[in-house]
């Protein structure tokens, strides 16, 4: 069976690609980055999702000699030309600081009506070899940003993004719901095929 890495400490994460992967019949075993604690973490200086998720993807596969997956998303609003973006974790300067990313985000965007409200989740998911092979996929989740938060689920700006054909936001979806049409489901489902063909 091959071991394939995957650059998170997120528990969350790797039991959404395990099950992905399982469901398309592969039999990898996929291990989070805490398998290797003496890998350290990458900077991401890359400019955009996918040079992100490839430049943590390769380190990873070096440092650990095994095939490595890693991802990279963030929200990006259209009436900001796709900002947050990259920086979505740290938009209110401090990183994983949710709450002030999103206050500082719906302050933004307190005068931009309905009509105008239109982002996206983006998410880029790589697999990168330790002979430098890589490929990379992306997904997305398209909706519209309401004026003020609802629902508890999820994390970052799910309780204000509501996905296209939805009346609920993502925070108020259930993990199951969410995961059936995220950016990082897509991403990842769009991996199998890659993995197949590169890990057989
Ligand atoms: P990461 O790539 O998983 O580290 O996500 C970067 C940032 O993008 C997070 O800190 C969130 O602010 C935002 N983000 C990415 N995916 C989601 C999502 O599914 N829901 C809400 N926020 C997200």
């Amino acid at each position: 069976m091959t071991r394939l890495i995957l650059a998170t400490r997120n528990a969350g994460k790797i039991t959404e690609l395990r099950a992905i992967l399982a469901d398309a019949g592969l039999r990898h075993d996929l291990v989070g980055a805490e398998a290797y604690p003496e890998v350290p973490d990458v900077k991401e200086t890359g400019v955009t999702f996918a040079e992100n998720a490839l430049l943590k993807a390769h380190a990873l596969a070096q440092a650990t000699g095994l095939p490595a997956v890693a991802d990279d998303s963030g929200l990006c609003v259209d009436v900001l030309n796709g900002a947050p973006g990259i920086f979505s974790a740290r938009w209110a300067g401090k990183h994983g600081d949710d709450k002030a990313n999103l206050d500082l985000l719906l302050a933004q965007l307190s005068d931009i009506a309905d009509d105008h409200r239109g982002a996206h989740f983006a998410c880029a998911a790589a697999l990168a070899l330790p002979d430098g092979t890589e490929r990379v996929v992306e997904g997305r989740l398209t909706g519209v940003l309401r004026h003020t938060p609802s629902g508890t689920n999820g994390f970052g700006y799910d309780p204000i993004l509501q996905p296209s054909g939805e009346t609920r936001t993502c925070a108020e979806l259930t993990p199951e719901e969410k995961n059936a049409i995220s950016h990082r489901g897509k991403a990842f489902r769009g991996l199998v095929p890659v993995v197949r063909e590169l890990l057989g």
